[in-house]
């Protein structure tokens, strides 16, 4: 296209417009799409590469270069420079391309005889689906407007490849999405689910790629970003918090005169306004994955978001799309709010998130719901279809999506072990977790939604030793009402029995950020404004809740503890907030629970250390593992770079809780653990073994914990743990796992 004008770049999508429409087997359209662009741009070459498996890249069809070399020459990513161009993602523009860096000679292609090269990515979306390349005799430099064109035809291409236009024989002409993948993640909530993809937004199909009107897309567009516009206001004018951020990033976007711009400026060359918006979504795509910045990437998705409203506004295809949700759903989103995940309640078999985090809500509502759950798992959302046969893999943090024979039956082995291994715990979930020396140990489950409730009897828990009362404000929009709380407090102590239920009082700040609440912008909200901090300091909130726990006993016992308490002053300020709710609840004449309990939570070190008439004072201590760790070790519990690196077993963490049990034990304390590591079997017998009886942990952990206890002689593993600790060993685990691969 040596002119490169617009009207040329209209000529050739119009051709490319044709050939799509033509009635053509896969190759024959291939070849036509070569030839019409190596015409059109007035080079010798046209070629185009597409991805075999995931790294191999085949040559599918050419003009100009040999005819024998087609579905014959491949290349590695990375390999020549069409490899590199694959790799990048990136352009490759050149007038004499054997000299550049990686140039790879491949003698049946003929390819020596041409100097210049113009390489091309073909993907959709984010999705590398293989390489697009130009080259002429002549030594030049291609021009924008010739880069321009190439970079539409590559678009076309990759449109075509989602809606099965080159289907043909070979592996590189499959149709999209067949192959197997495999995608890798982290944790969010260990088990293991066999079922089929449900997008939770489904891809929008864009068939119109090409229109030789302007002026009506243009007008297309124009209504389409008019209406995006007024949604947007709409929302925002109920919102808040976050929500409100990333709206105001919406309503930028949606004003922006750039992106109009560039979007009406393809309109002009030739592409109908979806894909001109979905043109700019893919570079939005490309630049996410390269951006490290995180409020950057946040940004870009943003935009990506918003081009979606945008393609659905003008495609006329809602989230709804007719398919049926299928009887095993794996659901798969870039994030979901708790609130949606709870509406689609356990009917769910796994989810798999491509961001999320460990403390995210919808990771706490999915343990809740013990449903397997694996996050930042990158890509997912390209690779997926609804339906698709998936596998997750909740333990090791893998998806196998479109799993071929062997992956299927090896997975299906590991199902079954742990059916049998849920049979045996079920087995055993009437009798008490009584180790070999005859020590008792007392296991309860943590819960915070009235969707835990049902796993009370089944787990064979004694009661909830940790009700984390937060979960009810994070799943709503606005703070529930103390009469809605009375209600959900009531149903909790109706569905646990006679079984004791430990409410912890309003847990918020750092991690856990209420959506109806401005948020503080504190420099370490892990160590800021939080918690029982919260409540002592502006104490509406948690006299409303007390007044709501006393009402929901209706005179049964109640138990209350207080989190994040720090120094003996703020367990005795709590506890007097009780007091003088319980005053004003005799007062009104509203009966009382018969007993209350008020204890605390240990989290901070420093209460460790509080004065022994704290711990005279306290009726009982539940250690909070989770943050307790976190500020021993000065490890960020949500920093996956962190999180990790010390071991619950350290020697050091090993000692300080045992020093806590000692001097529970001298004022006759109750004491329990209730962090995510009394679910752990190892961990939970280790502090079973240095004296924590009680223990606190999710529902599902507790056959496993307990089948573990059985079989332990926890004197015998103290003394392993004291050896190991005289020794010098820096953790216990290795001596510990020892002991019990023999013993246990
Ligand atoms: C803990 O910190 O161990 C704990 C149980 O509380 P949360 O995980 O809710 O912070
Ligand atoms: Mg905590």
């Amino acid at each position: 296209m040596p002119d490169g004008s617009e009207s040329e770049s209209r000529k050739l999508l119009g051709r490319l417009r044709d050939t799509m429409a033509e009635e053509a087997a896969g190759q024959a359209r291939l070849d036509k799409i070569t030839h019409l662009t190596a015409d059109s741009m007035g080079t010798e070459v046209c070629s185009v590469y597409l991805f075999r498996d995931e790294d191999t890249l085949e040559l599918c069809a050419t003009e100009g270069l040999k005819q024998e070399a087609v579905h014959h020459t491949r290349m590695k990513l990375g390999e020549g420079l069409v490899g590199r161009v694959a790799r990048t993602g990136k352009m490759v523009n050149t007038a004499d391309a054997p000299s550049e860096r990686g140039f790879r000679y491949m003698p049946e292609t003929g390819e020596e005889i041409f100097s210049s090269f113009l390489g091309l990515p073909i993907q959709r979306l984010g999705e590398k689906l293989g390489v697009l390349v130009v080259q002429t005799k002549a030594k030049r430099e291609f021009t924008s407007d010739e880069i321009y064109a190439l970079e539409v035809v590559a678009m076309v291409l990759a449109e075509m490849a989602e809606l099965g236009a080159f289907i043909g024989e070979g592996a590189a002409l499959k149709a999209r999405h067949t192959q197997a993948a495999m995608i890798r993640g982290v944790t969010g909530q260990e088990g293991t689910a066999e079922g089929h993809v449900w997008l939770h937004e489904p891809r929008v199909v864009v068939t119109n790629l090409v229109s030789d009107d302007p002026k009506r897309e243009r007008e297309r567009l124009k209504t389409a970003v008019e209406k995006l516009r007024v949604s947007v206001d709409e929302m925002l004018a109920g919102a808040s918090g976050e929500q409100l951020e990333v709206l105001e990033a919406y309503r930028m976007f949606a004003n922006s005169k750039g992106w109009r711009k560039r979007m009406e400026e393809d309109i002009d060359r030739g592409l109908s306004a979806e894909a001109a918006v979905e043109k700019e979504q893919s570079a939005a795509r490309a630049r996410m994955g390269q951006v490290t910045d995180a409020y950057l990437r946040e940004r870009l998705h943003d935009l990506d978001d918003l081009s979606n409203r945008l393609l659905r506004i003008l495609t006329g295809q809602g989230s709804e799309t007719g398919a049926e949700m299928p009887a095993d759903p794996i659901l798969i989103a870039r994030n979901i709010g708790p609130g949606e995940l709870l509406d689609y309640g356990r009917r769910l078999r796994g989810i798999v998130l491509e961001e999320g985090s460990v403390g995210s809500h919808a990771a706490i509502v999915a343990r809740a719901l013990a449903i397997p759950l694996v996050i930042r798992a990158d890509r997912v959302l390209t690779e997926a279809l609804n339906g698709d046969h998936i596998m997750v893999d909740g333990d090791q943090g893998l998806v196998h999506l479109r799993p071929d024979e062997s992956v299927v039956s090896a997975f299906r082995d590991k199902i079954a072990m742990q059916a049998q291994a849920q049979e045996r715990y079920a087995s055993i979930r009437q009798k008490p977790a009584m180790s070999i020396c005859g020590k008792q140990i007392n296991l309860f489950m943590n819960a915070g939604l009235l969707a835990d409730l049902p796993s009370l009897p089944s787990s064979g828990a004694e009661g909830v030793g940790l009700f984390r009362t937060e979960l009810q404000f994070l799943i709503r929009n606005q703070m529930p009402r103390r009469t809605e709380l009375v209600e959900v407090y009531k149903r909790v102590m109706d569905s646990a029995g006679d079984k004791p239920v430990i409410f912890r009082t309003l847990d918020i700040g750092s991690d856990k950020v209420l959506p109806y609440m401005k948020p503080n912008d504190e420099p370490n909200p892990a160590l800021g404004w939080r918690a029982i901090r919260v409540g002592l300091d502006k104490p509406g909130v948690m006299r409303m809740q007390i007044q709501a726990l006393l009402r929901a006993s209706e005179g049964r016992p109640l138990s209350v503890m207080f989190p994040f308490v720090a120094q003996y002053e703020e367990f005795r300020a709590a506890r007097t907030e009780v007091d003088k709710a319980l005053a004003i609840e005799r007062k009104l004449g509203h009966k009382v629970p018969e007993t209350i309990t008020i204890g605390t939570m240990l989290e901070t070190p420093s209460l460790a250390y509080a004065s022994k008439k704290f711990f005279e004072d306290v009726a009982f201590i539940s250690i909070g593992g989770n943050d307790l760790k976190q500020f021993f070790f000065a490890a960020d519990r949500e920093n996956e770079r962190v999180r990790r690196r010390y071991d619950t077993l350290n020697v050091s963490f090993l000692t300080f809780l045992e020093g806590i049990v000692q001097r529970c034990s001298e004022t006759g304390t109750a004491l329990s653990f209730c962090g995510e590591d009394a679910g752990r079997p190892i961990e939970a017998v280790c502090l079973a073994a240095i004296g924590l009886h009680k223990l606190s942990m999710r529902p599902a952990s507790i056959g496993p914990v307990k089948s573990l206890i059985m079989r332990t002689d926890l004197d015998a593993l103290y003394d392993v743990i004291c050896d190991a600790r005289e020794r010098g060993e820096q953790s216990v685990r290795e001596s510990v796992l020892d002991y019990l691969r023999w013993n246990g």
